[in-house]
């Protein structure tokens, strides 16, 4: 390694080394992140591993603070330490080096003298440009001229040169200052100022900086570029950027090789051998193998994947500069996974530098990042992911289209579960009105499909199949459109897209997670294509199937409609016969699927009149199929209308007052687990009664269903366990859980309702003033979307120390939408929760966080 002119770092004069602001560079050096920003401490950190990197001073956070109020610094004492004929640069250091800064300043100290000496050695033309392009950066940073000042200065090499400096002169009056001092002095400044600005401010803040973040510049050195040997300058990382995959990319630009070829210039050469042309590798390969062996270095010692900035003079190697690989996602998980592999980090440390979030992206198909957008709208991004498709209006169109082989998009006003059939056809999801936890949004988290809700910028005509943009762009059945449920845009045509990435780099990431978290996983599932999904992504079990979605199948929402008309409780009892069997094989399925671990099943939760056609076509189609007058059927609609559903006759007062539905669902249930526990592992099934208000609900339940049980292991001659339970999801439920628990095996947070009923938000109608509540500052964030800890959460606290004062061993969890986001399952593991449940596709997110939670815990964060 090349360190010979670096061994001897030592500061020239005491002004610098009594100085704690204006810092040389050196192995002691007092040198901080905190103090010099994270390029000064990295740069320290490389000359600590002896890399030839060229001489530097720091300046701190609070020497730039006073720069930028108008002090002058001790220019005298930082120009001593870099040899009087030297260029110098200057770069930002802020704490975390993704706050960004103001741009490099290069070749500070090129003036008319200067200019001549380098002429000599490198050519006129290519020392005209490096002092031209110093004129007009030191212009318009420094001087603050505006850039058309050199708009005519069509030339360069020398003529742009003299041009160039004349416009100086005419703008400023005074000749382009020729002292490098002077010159240093002013770009300090400006940097500093720069770092002030309100854009820059807002810039950072949006990436994380506190208000008070500070700003170090770090000047150094430049290498000339000039010599016998091989001259250049480039960048090197030992991995892709987009993949994370070991590969040696950046670039390198020869002086030497662009000399020969062109007479003065640079040539693009490749860094590694290559068939294409000619390599750094091939021109000077002792330098090239120095570099990957520093890159490697580097890898080792800061535990990251960096890319090196370097320059080679006369064949040797200097490096200016490490900064971490900028990676997106994919990379991001592999970078991470690679280290821990090779030793460099441990395990956990990788399971903690994944955002969650982040996972989003890998486990959906995503628009790919260098795609053009053209954006109609943008609201509330409920499923991510993306898709194409052509846009269809009804249910029945999207079937259509999907039985033709043609992608379809969804668009409806809302979704109720009449369209879920058509969700399950369709590719992506919009809809006008909704929440985060709004049908559609529920139903395409549910499906892995992409949904944006609340788009209510744009105009939906359902009735005449139009969908106007804010731009007045029309869009009839069969256009295509693209929803990027992770952003929330509704994009004109079909941009590329970038696959999925569930490879190996993710289980394994996922496997050293599993192995910290101290509270379960499951999935919400309500079909046998998501239970699948639930065991792929290593769900623990099923924590809510809502079992309602069961009855959209056509073949089933006849005889449920029937079940709806009939007149006495043996004649409910009678149709729902029908349904038994149908229902049985549906739980069948998900056993089989889940192989014994836990299934929890939800007893029927919407309004009956759901499942009623609202059209009078539908109507008067109901009234053939029941052999009813079509006034009998409009008359029973109009019966069950109830001003507020989601408040109304629902949940367990349903299973109250028409108790066969519970009952039939209860054999199924029942005669299933036997059924499966004779194929494999013994199953012992979760039912659980929703919307509790009061005790007595629940000990009326209890008592029928222990009787149906009863019934299913006398018919049988075999006993099976099963386990009652009940969804908290009521503030009243939340308060009386002393008096709930003593009848239940187990208490789930139904937080979807327990959040609209504490706030008096509608979760439905929430999504058209949310985004205005929550730019106000009146809500955080929505509170469908990230538990509300001070409010919710609160009543979950109650809930839970009730419910376990009463019942010790009552298991504790989440099973509303929040069950798969980071934020609320911090809440749930702090209140000692045994599981979270979330949609299938946020399993992942849900396995990472609750790792990263207890990783932070054990190390007492
Ligand atoms: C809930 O209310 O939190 C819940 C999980 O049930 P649903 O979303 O079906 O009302
Ligand atoms: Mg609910």
């Amino acid at each position: 390694m090349g360190a010979g002119p670096y061994a001897a770092r030592k500061p020239k004069g005491a002004a610098v080394q009594n100085n704690p602001h204006t810092t040389l560079i050196t192995p002691k050096a007092p040198v901080a992140a905190n103090t010099h920003g994270g390029r000064a401490k990295c740069l320290q950190r490389l000359v600590r591993l002896d890399m030839p990197v060229p001489r530097t001073v720091a300046l701190s956070f609070d020497a730039v603070q006073r720069i930028a109020e108008g002090q002058v610094p001790d220019i005298a004492a930082i120009l001593e330490q870099f040899d009087a004929e030297a260029l110098l640069c200057v770069r930002p250091s802020s704490e975390d080096p993704d706050w960004g800064g103001p741009g490099a300043v290069l070749n500070i100290g090129m003036n008319d003298a200067r200019y001549l000496d380098r002429s000599a050695d490198m050519g006129a033309d290519a020392a005209a440009a490096l002092y031209l392009r110093f004129v007009q950066s030191y212009a318009l940073h420094v001087a603050r001229l505006d850039p058309d000042v050199f708009d005519d200065i069509e030339t360069d090499g020398r003529e742009g040169l003299s041009l160039s400096l004349r416009a100086y002169e005419d703008e400023t009056d005074e000749v382009f200052p020729q002292d490098r001092g002077e010159q240093l002095i002013g770009v300090l400044r400006s940097m500093a100022r720069a770092w002030d600005g309100t854009s820059a401010r807002l810039l950072r803040q949006a990436k994380g900086a506190p208000a008070d973040a500070g700003l170090g510049l770090v000047i150094q050195e430049m290498i000339p570029g000039v010599g016998q040997g091989e001259c250049g300058s480039g960048v090197l990382q030992l991995i892709d950027p987009a993949t994370g995959m070991p590969q040696i990319t950046g670039r390198y630009l020869s002086q030497s090789q662009g000399r020969d070829a062109l007479g003065e210039g640079v040539a693009a050469l490749y860094l590694e051998k290559d068939e294409r042309g000619p390599s750094l590798e091939d021109v000077a390969p002792e330098a090239f193998a120095d570099l990957k062996a520093n890159a490697a270095l580097m890898r080792e010692k800061l535990r990251e994947e960096m890319q090196v900035e370097f320059v080679v003079q006369n064949g040797q190697v200097h490096i200016l500069d490490g900064v971490r690989v900028p990676r997106g996602s994919r990379a991001g998980m592999r970078i991470a996974v690679r280290l821990a592999e090779d030793g460099i980090i441990p395990p956990q440390e990788a399971v903690m530098r994944i955002d969650p979030h982040s996972l989003n992206e890998l486990l959906h198909r995503q628009v790919h990042p260098d795609a053009e957008r053209d954006v109609l709208a943008t609201a509330i991004a409920a499923s991510p992911g993306a898709a194409t498709g052509r846009i269809v209006f009804t249910a029945a169109e999207a079937q259509a289209s999907a039985a033709r082989g043609e992608p379809c998009i969804l668009v409806r006003r809302e979704t109720s579960p009449e369209d879920v059939r058509g969700m399950h056809a369709s590719v992506a999801v919009l809809t006008e009105k909704g929440g985060i936890t709004s049908h559609a949004a529920v139903i395409g988290r549910g499906l892995g499909l992409p949904c944006i809700v609340g788009a209510s910028e744009m105009r939906f005509q359902t009735k005449k199949k139009l969908l106007n943009a804010p731009d007045g762009r029309v869009f009839k059945t069969g256009d295509i459109l693209t929803i990027d449920g992770t952003s929330g845009q509704v994009l004109a045509g079909q941009p590329e897209m970038l696959e999925a990435a569930l490879d190996d780099c993710f289980q394994t990431l996922m496997g050293w997670a599993d192995a910290e978290r101290d509270i379960a996983i499951r999935a919400n599932a309500d079909t046998p294509a998501d239970a699948q999904t639930a065991r792929n992504f290593q769900a623990e079990g099923i924590g809510l199937c809502r079992t309602e979605h069961m009855f959209f199948d056509p073949g089933r929402l006849t005889v449920m409609r029937e079940m709806i008309f009939a007149q006495t409780p043996s004649g409910r009892a009678a149709v729902l016969e029908r349904l038994l069997p149908m229902q049985r094989q549906d739980f069948v399925q998900l056993f089989r699927i889940m192989e014994g671990q836990p299934v929890c099943i939800r007893l029927f939760d919407p309004p009956l009149h759901e499942f009623l056609p609202t059209t009078r076509s539908g109507q008067r189609e109901l009234a053939e199929a029941l052999d009813l007058p079509v006034s009998d059927v409009e008359r029973r609609v109009e019966a069950m209308s109830e001003y507020n559903p989601m408040l109304g006759l629902r949940g367990v007062r349903l299973g109250v007052t028409v108790p066969e539905i519970y009952d039939m669902q209860a054999r199924a249930i029942f005669e299933a687990t036997l059924v499966a526990s004779k194929e494999g592992a013994p199953v012992v099934p979760e039912v659980m009664i929703p919307l509790v208000s009061a005790k007595r609900e629940v000990e009326l339940v209890k008592t029928r269903i222990d009787t149906v049980a009863a019934e299913v292991a006398s018919e049988q001659g075999q006993e099976f366990d099963y386990r009652l339970g009940v969804m908290v999801e009521t503030p009243r439920a939340c308060l009386r859980a002393n008096e709930i628990a003593p009848h239940s095996a187990f208490l789930s947070f139904g937080t979807n309702d327990l959040t609209q009923m504490t706030y008096g938000l509608s979760r439905d109608d929430a999504g058209r003033f949310m985004s205005a509540y929550v730019n106000l500052g009146v809500f955080n964030e929505d509170p469908f979307h990230v538990l509300d800890g001070d409010g919710v959460g609160e009543l979950l606290k109650l809930g839970a120390e009730r419910g376990r004062e009463a019942q010790p061993d009552v298991t504790l969890s989440v099973c509303g939408e929040h069950g798969g986001n980071p934020e609320s399952i911090a809440i749930c593991r702090a209140l000692g929760f045994d599981y979270v449940s979330c949609s299938p596709f946020r399993v992942p997110v849900a396995r990472l966080s609750a790792a990263q939670l207890a990783i932070s815990s054990k190390l007492g964060g």
